[in-house]
C-alpha cells in the first residue's frame, strides 16, 4: 500500500471512530441531483469539447443529464432483486432538485427576471422522461426509492442572473443550449460553475428564506409528503440555511465529511468545517457520507472493492455505512455504457454486501435520522 493510501485509510478510521455509535448494521445509499438538468445532449457536449479542453476532463459534463424513464427502471430492477434479513429491499435516498430555470420566461424578460419550473415541466421536453414522477411514486410504494430535498434548482440564481445580465459569452452560450454552465465557467472563485445553489453569505438571508419555502412547498406538491432531510448542493451552506431549514420542518443535513461555508471576507471562497455521523448543532443533526460509490467520477476499477472496504470500516466503528452515489453514475442518455456500468456495479455491490454482512439492514436517510433521534 502506498504511503498516501495508507494515510487515507487511517483518516477514514479516525473519522468513523468519532461518529455516534448505533446498534445494528445499516446501509444508506444517498444519490444527489435527480430532476436537475446538466448536459442536454451529446451534440452539445461535442460542441463544448471543440470550444474548451476542460470539457473532456469533467465527468459531470460528459455523462450527467436529466434522468430518463429507462434509467430509473434499470435501477429499480436491481434494487428489487435483493432483500435484507428483515425483508426490506435496498432503498436509494434520491435527493431532488425540484425545479429548473424556466429558460423561455427568463429570455422573454430579457434576463431581467428569474423564473423556474418544476422538474416535471422540464422532463416533458426531454425524450423518454415523461413518466419520471409516476416512476417515483412506484419506487416509493415499493420501498426502493425515497425522494428527499437537494435544492429548488441546482443554480446560484443571483450570480447566474448577474452573469446573464452582463452578457458573459460563456453563460449566454450555455443558456442558449438550455444549460446552467459549461466546464469553461469553472474558475477558482467560481468553483462549482454556478451550481452551488446555497452559496450565500449572511446578508443575503432573505433570498434563502424564499428559496427554501418554495422548495419545501414544491417538494410536497410533487411527492405528497415533506422531506425530513436535506443535502445542500455542492456541500456549500451556512448557519442561516440550517436555521431556515429547521423553520421549514427539516432537522437533518445529509452531507460529506466537509461543509464548505461561504467566506464573508473572501468572496467566492470557503471555510471548511468537519462533521461526523450523529453530530448535532443548534438546528440540525448531521448525517455523513463515509463511503463512496462513484464509478463515473473516480473510475470503475476497484469501485466495488473500495466501497466494500469503506463499509467495513464504518461497521468496525458501529457506524452506519452511508454511501454517496450521485445520479451521474446511472445516466445512459449521453453515453449508454456509463449507465450500464453503474447498474452492473450496483448489482455486484448489493450482492456482495448481503454475502459479507447477512444481518445488514437497508434504510433511507430519513430513517437513519429517526434512529439517531430515538437513541438520544
Ligand atoms: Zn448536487
Amino acid at each position: 500500500m502506498s504511503f498516501k493510501k495508507h494515510l487515507k485509510t487511517l483518516r477514514l478510521e479516525y473519522r468513523n471512530s468519532r461518529g455516534k455509535k448505533l446498534k445494528g448494521r445499516y446501509i444508506v445509499i444517498e444519490s444527489d441531483d435527480w430532476g436537475s438538468i446538466r448536459q442536454p445532449s451529446l451534440e452539445a457536449w461535442e460542441e463544448q469539447k471543440k470550444k474548451s479542453p476542460k470539457t473532456e476532463d469533467d465527468p459531470f459534463f460528459h455523462f450527467d443529464c436529466l434522468e430518463s424513464n429507462y434509467d430509473m427502471e434499470r435501477i429499480f430492477e436491481v434494487l428489487s432483486k435483493y432483500k435484507d434479513s428483515t425483508g426490506n429491499n435496498p432503498v436509494i435516498t434520491a435527493d431532488y432538485a425540484v425545479a429548473n430555470p424556466d429558460f423561455q420566461k427568463i429570455k422573454d424578460s430579457e434576463f431581467k427576471e428569474y423564473y423556474f419550473e418544476p422538474f416535471t415541466g422540464t422532463a416533458e421536453r426531454y425524450p423518454d422522461s415523461g413518466r419520471l414522477l409516476a416512476l417515483c411514486a412506484q419506487g416509493v410504494s415499493a420501498g426502493i426509492w425515497k425522494p428527499q430535498l437537494h435544492c429548488r434548482e441546482h443554480v446560484q440564481v443571483g450570480r447566474w442572473m448577474s452573469a446573464l445580465q452582463k452578457a458573459d459569452p460563456e453563460i449566454i452560450w450555455a443558456f442558449e443550449h438550455r444549460m446552467i454552465s459549461t466546464a469553461e465557467t469553472v474558475e477558482p472563485d467560481n468553483h462549482y460553475g454556478y451550481m452551488d445553489a446555497f452559496n450565500y453569505s449572511g446578508y443575503e438571508e432573505l433570498n434563502l428564506e424564499k428559496l427554501i419555502a418554495d422548495a419545501v412547498k414544491l417538494f410536497y406538491s410533487l411527492f405528497g409528503y415533506s422531506s425530513k432531510t436535506f443535502v445542500a448542493s455542492c456541500y456549500v451552506w451556512n448557519d442561516a440555511l440550517e436555521r431556515i431549514l429547521r423553520k421549514n420542518g427539516i432537522a437533518s443535513m445529509q452531507g460529506s465529511w466537509y461543509q464548505w461555508i461561504p467566506s464573508e471576507k473572501n468572496h467566492g471562497f470557503f471555510e471548511k468545517r468537519v462533521h461526523y455521523n450523529g453530530e448535532r448543532s443548534g438546528h440540525q443533526l448531521y448525517l455523513v457520507r463515509n463511503c463512496l460509490f462513484e464509478h463515473s467520477l473516480f473510475g470503475s476499477e476497484n469501485c466495488v472493492e473500495s466501497c466494500l472496504k469503506q463499509i467495513e470500516s464504518a461497521f468496525r466503528w458501529h457506524q452506519p455505512a452511508v454511501i454517496s452515489s450521485h445520479r451521474v453514475n446511472y445516466m445512459s442518455r449521453l453515453v449508454p455504457g456509463n449507465g450500464e456500468t453503474g447498474i452492473i456495479m450496483l448489482d455486484e455491490l448489493l450482492k456482495e454486501v448481503l454475502k459479507r454482512w447477512p444481518d445488514v439492514q437497508f434504510i433511507s436517510s430519513d430513517q437513519l435520522a429517526d434512529l439517531y433521534n430515538r437513541e438520544n
